[in-house]
C-alpha cells in the first residue's frame, strides 16, 4: 500500500486532475461562449482550480515531512475545497443561504490546523467537510429534481460519495487503523468524487446547452412565449386529436393598436416592456390547456382547444378589457395601450395556418371597425362586438 501512495502516484493523480479540469473548462467555455456562460461556471472554475492546490499542499507537505512544518495542509486544503464546492453548487442552484455560516465553519476549522494536533485535525476536517458535502448534495439534488438535469444529479452523487468516504475513514480512524492507510482511502475517494463532479458539471452544462438550442427555434426570447414555429409544434398533437374527435378549436389573435406611435412616444425599450406585459396578461387570462404564442412584433395568438366561438369571444373581450380599459403602469409611467382582438373557430379538421388566417380576417375587421374591439368569424360570416374604445 505504501508503495502505491508515493509521490509519483500523487503527481500522476494531480496531473490527471489538471488535464480533466483544463479539458472540461475548455469544452464548457467554447460551447457556451463567454457572453452566456453556464450558471455557476465562475465558482466551479475556482473549485476545479483549487483542487490543484491539493497537489501543491501534498507536495509541500511531502517536503515538510523533513522540514516539519507541523500543520496538516492536506486537511486545510480539503476543507477549503469542500466549502468551495458548496459555494459552487449554491451559485448553480441560485440559493445563497447558509454560505456565511458555513464560511465561518470553514474559517475556524481551517485555522484550527495551527493549534489542533494532527490526529484530532483529521476529525475536524471530516466534520467540517461533511457539513459542506451535505449542503452541496442538497443544493444540487434540488436542482437536479427541479430542472430534471441528470448532470446535477451526478454532482449530488459525488457529494454523497465524499460523504460516505469521510464517514468510512472516520470509522477506520476511530478503530485505530493506520493513519497512512486512512489518508490513502480518503485520497482515493476524493479523487473519484472530483472526477464525478467534473463529469456531472459537463453533463449538466451540455444538457442545458441542448435545451437552449431546442428553445432557440421555438421560443421568443423577449416574452418567453412560443414563437410561430413553436406554436405549430405544440399544436401538432392536439389539432390532430380535435380533428379525429370533431372537437371545436378556437383561435384568438391579439394586436396592440398604434404600437408604432407608442414606440415613437415612449421609446423602444418601454415598447418592449409593454410587449412583455401584454404577454403576461395573456398567459394569466388563459387556461393551462390553451397555447399562447407571439406570432409577430406586437401580435399574439392564442389557441383554445375544445372551445366554442362564444367562449372564445368572451375570453377575447376579457383580454381587450384588461389591456385597454386602464392605462398600463410601466416603469412608473401610466401608458394608455389598447389592443384589437380577432376570434375564429373551427370544427374538426384544422391547422394552425388556417386558424391564423381566419383570426387575422377577424382582426382586420376589428382594426377597420375602429380598434380596441373584438371581432369574430365563423363559417365566413363576420360579427363585430359592441365593445368600444372608452375614450
Ligand atoms: P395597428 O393599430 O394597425 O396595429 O398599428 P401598429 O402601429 O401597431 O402596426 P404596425 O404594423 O404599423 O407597426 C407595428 C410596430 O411594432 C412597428 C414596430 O416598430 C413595432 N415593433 C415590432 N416589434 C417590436 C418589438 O419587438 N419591440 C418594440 N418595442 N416594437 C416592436
Ligand atoms: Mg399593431
Ligand atoms: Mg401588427
Amino acid at each position: 500500500m505504501e508503495q502505491i501512495f508515493n509521490d509519483g502516484w500523487i503527481m500522476t493523480d494531480y496531473a490527471l486532475i489538471l488535464c480533466i479540469t483544463c479539458a472540461l473548462l475548455f469544452v464548457v467555455y467554447s460551447l457556451s461562449g463567454s457572453a452566456n456562460p453556464p450558471v455557476g461556471l465562475g465558482m466551479f472554475t475556482i473549485y476545479f482550480m483549487a483542487a490543484l492546490l491539493g497537489w501543491i499542499a501534498l507536495s509541500v507537505q511531502g517536503a515538510a515531512a523533513t522540514g516539519n512544518v507541523g500543520i496538516d495542509l492536506n486537511a486545510v486544503v480539503a476543507i477549503i475545497n469542500s466549502y468551495l464546492l458548496f459555494l459552487a453548487c449554491g451559485q448553480r442552484a441560485g440559493i445563497y443561504s447558509g454560505r456565511y455560516l458555513l464560511g465561518g465553519i470553514c474559517l475556524v476549522s481551517g485555522l484550527s490546523a495551527f493549534f489542533v494536533p494532527g490526529q484530532s485535525m483529521f476529525f475536524v476536517h471530516t466534520a467540517a467537510s461533511g457539513v459542506f458535502f451535505v449542503g452541496a448534495a442538497v443544493l444540487t439534488g434540488w436542482r437536479a429534481w427541479r430542472y430534471r438535469n441528470m448532470g446535477d444529479g451526478i454532482i449530488a452523487l459525488a457529494c454523497l460519495v465524499s460523504l460516505f468516504g469521510l464517514a468510512y475513514a472516520s470509522l477506520e480512524a476511530s478503530s485505530g487503523a493506520d493513519s497512512a492507510a486512512v489518508r490513502q482511502l480518503m485520497f482515493g475517494i476524493q479523487s473519484i468524487s472530483f472526477a464525478l463532479v467534473a463529469i456531472g458539471f459537463l453533463a449538466s452544462t451540455l444538457f442545458e446547452y441542448q435545451q437552449d438550442l431546442g428553445h432557440l427555434n421555438t421560443e421568443d426570447p423577449l416574452t418567453r412565449l412560443l414563437n410561430r414555429r413553436g406554436l405549430g409544434e405544440a399544436l401538432h398533437v392536439s389539432l390532430a386529436a380535435a380533428s379525429r374527435h370533431g372537437h371545436t378549436t378556437a383561435a384568438i389573435l391579439v394586436d396592440i393598436d398604434h404600437f408604432r406611435q407608442v414606440n415613437d412616444s415612449f421609446g423602444q425599450e418601454l415598447g418592449d416592456r409593454i410587449i412583455q406585459m401584454v404577454a403576461n396578461i395573456l398567459s394569466r387570462l388563459c387556461r393551462s390547456s390553451d397555447v399562447v404564442a407571439r406570432t409577430g412584433g406586437e401580435e399574439f395568438m392564442l389557441i383554445l382547444p375544445n372551445t366554442t366561438l362564444e367562449a372564445a369571444k368572451a375570453l377575447g373581450e376579457r383580454i381587450r378589457a384588461t389591456i385597454g380599459d386602464y392605462p398600463l403602469l410601466v416603469e412608473q409611467q401610466n401608458i394608455p395601450v389598447t389592443a384589437s382582438v380577432g376570434v375564429a373557430c373551427s370544427q374538426g379538421q384544422s391547422d394552425v395556418d388556417e386558424l391564423y388566417s381566419e383570426a387575422n380576417r377577424a382582426l382586420f375587421l376589428a382594426k377597420r371597425g375602429g380598434r380596441n374591439r373584438v371581432a369574430s368569424v365563423e363559417n365566413n360570416p363576420v360579427q363585430l362586438s359592441t365593445a368600444r374604445n372608452p375614450s
